[in-house]
């Protein structure tokens, strides 16, 4: 229960913290997980083989360039236990994951599942990878660097240029991560193709956030062959379950479906940034189903969010990110700051 409001006005609490979709899965994909229940007493596929080639007939690229983890988490930990042993077999001791911060939670606690040192540097003022602070801080105990595109928490994309100038400049020693999780709701296109043809480059996608299937975990890599040969090394049997294996191929043939959710919610992202601007709060533009909110003035608006019911994620004293919700989520959040800010 929420506390009540200004004027005794009180509303349940609202979940826009993880950056989920705030759709239920698309009709095709609940009928095949109602069918996959009374198989529940069965195992899944040993390794996730079908589903890796569904995804890569998806993409237009061959089964040996993917693989498939419980979530992008499952699959960055893949990509950073064979970083650490590659690392480790060219005598470096402690071998470390650099990246730009705020970041995703995950990354701090997967190098330290790993026995990674985290080593991070800031990003610029408007939100974005520094890529040029990014490659100064490359050391030759860097293992991996994890660049996010679109970057959480902010939602702002690496130009394509510019990512590619930094890849081909990164050092062979060093593997880099290209994170996009957020990929299907950036208007800038990835060049998925151009950016695996770089050696180093694993690029991870998940199926938690367009795709709405957060629950099931279950998220790919793509890189070369050589790579993705060595990482899938590190996948774990049974890790894949059955309810994501039998989602992952109608999901993904649902292409107009998802295409019009994504319109919506980017639609959305754009109403609820507008609005925060007319109310003279600063957002950081963002490429992502959520928006950004800097600074003092952003920690002071999340905390004013959270004490009536919305749950919003602080970043530290960087900020605080509103995951985009339905439209009734962006008329809430607005309406609550209306009230607050007119009650305070
Ligand atoms: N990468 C980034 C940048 C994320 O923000 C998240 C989740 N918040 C993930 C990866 C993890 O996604 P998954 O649910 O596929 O593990």
């Amino acid at each position: 229960m929420s506390p009540p409001l200004a004027g005794g006005v009180s509303w349940p609490s609202l979940r826009l913290d993880l950056n989920e979709s705030p759709y239920p899965p698309l009709p095709s994909v609940a009928a095949a997980l109602q069918h996959e229940i009374p198989e529940s007493h069965r195992y899944p596929d040993f390794l996730p083989d079908r589903t890796r080639g569904q995804i890569a007939c998806h993409l237009g690229v061959v089964p040996e360039r993917v693989t498939v983890g419980p979530g992008a988490t499952g699959v960055a930990l893949a990509v950073l236990q064979y970083a650490v042993r590659r690392a480790v077999d060219a005598g470096v001791g402690t071998p470390a994951l650099l990246t730009s911060t705020p970041t995703f939670d995950g990354y701090p606690i997967l190098a330290r599942v790993v026995g990674m040192r985290f080593g991070a540097v800031d990003l610029d003022d408007d939100g974005s990878v520094d890529l040029d602070r990014l490659f100064g801080a490359i050391t030759p105990d860097t293992a991996v660097v994890v660049l996010c595109s679109p970057h959480n928490p902010t939602g702002a994309v690496v130009n394509g240029g510019d990512l590619n100038r930094f890849l081909a400049a990164v050092p062979p020693h060093v593997m880099t991560i290209v994170d996009e999780a957020y990929v299907e709701f950036s208007e800038t296109a990835s060049d998925l193709h151009r950016l695996i043809r770089n050696p180093g480059v694993v690029v991870l996608r998940t199926f938690s956030k367009a795709y709405g299937l957060a629950a099931l975990r279950v998220g790919y890599g793509i890189g070369t062959t050589e790579q993705i040969t060595e990482v899938r090394g590190h996948e774990v049997p049974f890790a894949v379950g059955r309810a994501a294996m039998a989602a992952v191929p109608v999901a993904l043939d649902a292409e107009l479906e998802l295409a019009q959710r994504v319109r919506s919610m980017r639609g959305e992202r754009d109403r609820l940034t507008d609005m925060l601007a007319q109310m003279g709060v600063r957002v950081v533009p963002s490429h992502a189903n959520f928006v950004f909110l800097p600074g003092a003035e952003g920690v002071a608006v999340g905390r004013m969010l959270r004490g009536i019911g919305v749950a919003v994620k602080e970043c530290g004293a960087a900020g605080t990110r509103i995951t985009v919700g339905d439209r009734s989520g962006t008329d809430r959040v607005i309406s609550a700051l209306r009230l607050t800010s007119r009650s305070a």
